[in-house]
């Protein structure tokens, strides 16, 4: 969509990065988060420059809610708004429960939860005076389903299900709407720690048979910010190949 900005945390790399790119295809201006992949983000930009739309690189740990406030200042100053967050940034722990520590579990929660919680504050009072806005936050099948191994992170992800279809509740008067998308599996760097058998074993329970990609996921991302999504609130779109249903 034409003259409007799209905010994507974790965008350096994996979904955040294709999200980035299929935006920026569409016209839209990029505002594009990461935590330390500058390689990565001056690259996306040069890749960028090619649509010819305007790009804002903003490190920030989304963590950190300082940093997130003033990230959104910034992108609020340089674009004059937001139109879209997508809250990507994410990280995962794989190991059983009794392993985890409290600090793994607040660090797992402190940047899936607590950032999309910040990003969507420092937004959502320019959204509100515009009347208008898109939150997508990228929550996980694992937070549908739940993942054996994964309980902190399927725990986050669920949280976010939560927030999304509260907040949808909340901001919908103000022609805002909130929703979740929940990936199955996608081929990232997320995914390098998970042995091959174990990939290969994902894949054969997908009922379509393959992998997503991170284009999968950004072409449902850049859907649910289109005008033509306006109707849709406070859902969860699982887009996942079939592996759950
Ligand atoms: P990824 O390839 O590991 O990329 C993660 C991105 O998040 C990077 O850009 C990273 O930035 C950023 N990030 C991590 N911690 C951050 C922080 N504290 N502050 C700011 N940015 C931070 O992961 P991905 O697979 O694309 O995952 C994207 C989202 O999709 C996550 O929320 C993930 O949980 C969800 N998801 C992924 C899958 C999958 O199979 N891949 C499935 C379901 C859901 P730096 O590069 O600077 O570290």
């Amino acid at each position: 969509m034409k003259n409007q900005t799209v905010l994507i945390t974790g965008a350096s790399r994996g979904i955040g990065r294709a999200a980035a790119l299929l935006f920026a295809e569409n016209g839209y201006r990029i505002a594009a988060n990461y935590r330390q992949s500058a390689e990565e983000i001056r690259r996306l930009e040069e890749e960028i420059s090619a649509f010819g739309v305007p790009f804002l690189p903003l490190q920030a740990d989304v963590s950190d809610p300082e940093a997130v406030e003033q990230m959104a200042e910034k992108a609020q100053r340089q674009f004059g708004g937001i139109d879209v967050l997508v809250n990507n940034a994410g990280i995962s722990l794989i190991g059983l429960l009794q392993d985890t520590t409290a600090e793994d579990w607040n660090r797992i929660f402190g940047v899936n939860v607590n950032g999309a919680f910040y990003a969507a504050k420092a937004v959502l009072p320019g959204m509100i005076r515009r009347q208008m806005g898109r939150i997508i936050n990228i929550s996980s099948m694992w937070g549908v389903a739940g993942a054996s191994c994964e309980v902190a992170y399927s725990a986050s992800k669920a949280a976010l299900i939560g927030f999304t279809k509260a907040l949808a509740k909340e901001a919908g008067p103000s022609h805002i709407t909130v929703n979740c998308i929940a990936p199955g599996v996608v081929m990232t760097d997320m995914n390098r720690e998970l042995a091959a058998s174990a990939l290969e074993e994902l894949r054969e329970e997908t009922p379509l048979g393959v992998i997503g990609t991170p284009e999968d996921i950004a072409r449902a991302i850049l859907f649910l910010a289109s005008e033509e999504a306006g109707f849709i609130t406070g859902q969860v779109l699982n887009v996942n190949g079939g592996i759950v249903i």
